[in-house]
């Protein structure tokens, strides 16, 4: 006798239809007819030159505003508005100046209505995992750009997101302690899990972060590419330096220049 199997799930966690979205009385469309879906766990790019839409579509993903037309789907339930099932970090540092690291990460748990115990476990554990747990009981004011950063990133996971957000999150900070934070971002989402969009318009940082880069042209604001990264072969690099000898990285890099350079002239 033949066994039954169970149909496999494939609900994308999130599927993005026909997305455009005009503004000044519809006589600008900042998006055009965009169309993508995400796989699970999966580090997904949005790239491309200023204004053409990266944070437009990442703040319609996240309910903080609505498309003119199109439809937005969390694992296949329209979504109308923000939800704790996606957690946005923003360029600028968004950390409370009045309250500790620990109590800008315990803020968010807070508002889910979990318990004081617990938000204060889970917060210590996700100061932790950014190197930040002897940092605790510090105010904002007195950390560096790319703690505060990290304080961010801490609080959202501690959430528990199941996809995570993040427009240009290190754009503000020294190429140093960019490329550390881009390398902890990869440790953190290999625990964590994550589906993640980060917004970027460096391609190094893309290549290095991501599974997938989308490409965005501009006027209106498109999809120009949709590019696997597959030279990675479904890895993730603990260290940016890992990546250069890999065949395929040139070429990848060269390709999405030459994408930047046909936007901007
Ligand atoms: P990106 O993040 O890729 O730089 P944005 O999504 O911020 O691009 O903006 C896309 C385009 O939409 C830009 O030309 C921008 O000026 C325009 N835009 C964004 N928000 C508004 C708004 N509230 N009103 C009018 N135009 C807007
Ligand atoms: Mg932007």
């Amino acid at each position: 006798m033949a066994l039954k199997t169970d149909p496999v799930t494939t609900v994308a966690p999130l599927k993005a239809s026909r997305i455009t979205k005009q503004y000044l009385g519809g006589s600008f469309t900042a998006l055009d007819d965009v169309s993508f879906e995400l796989a699970e766990n999966q580090i997904t790019a949005f790239l491309g030159p200023s204004g053409c839409g990266k944070t437009t579509m990442l703040r319609i993903i996240a309910g903080l505003e609505y498309p003119t037309r199109g439809a937005l789907e969390v694992f296949g339930k329209n979504v109308k508005g923000p939800g704790p099932d996606r957690g946005m970090i923003f360029q600028a540092y968004t950390s409370f100046p009045w309250l500790t690291a620990v109590k800008n990460v315990e803020y968010g748990m807070k508002i889910l209505g979990i318990s004081a115990a617990e938000r204060r476990e889970r917060a210590m554990n996700f100061l932790k995992l950014v190197h930040l747990d002897k940092f605790a009981d510090s105010y904002p004011a007195s950390m560096s750009g790319g703690m505060k950063q990290r304080v961010a990133l801490a609080r959202t996971l501690a959430q528990n997101p199941t996809i995570l957000l993040m427009d240009e999150p290190f754009g503000a900070l020294d190429a140093q302690v960019r490329w550390e934070m881009q390398e902890l971002m990869i440790e953190l989402i290999e625990r964590e899990k994550k589906t993640v969009v980060a917004i970027t318009h460096d391609i190094e940082e893309a290549i290095y972060l991501a599974d997938r880069i989308i490409f965005f042209s501009r006027q209106p604001g498109r999809i120009k590419a949709d590019i696997p990264v597959s030279f990675k072969g479904g890895k993730r690099f603990k260290r940016k330096e890992e990546l250069l000898d890999l065949p395929g990285y040139g070429e990848l890099e060269r390709d999405l220049f030459s994408m930047m350079r046909e936007e901007i002239k």
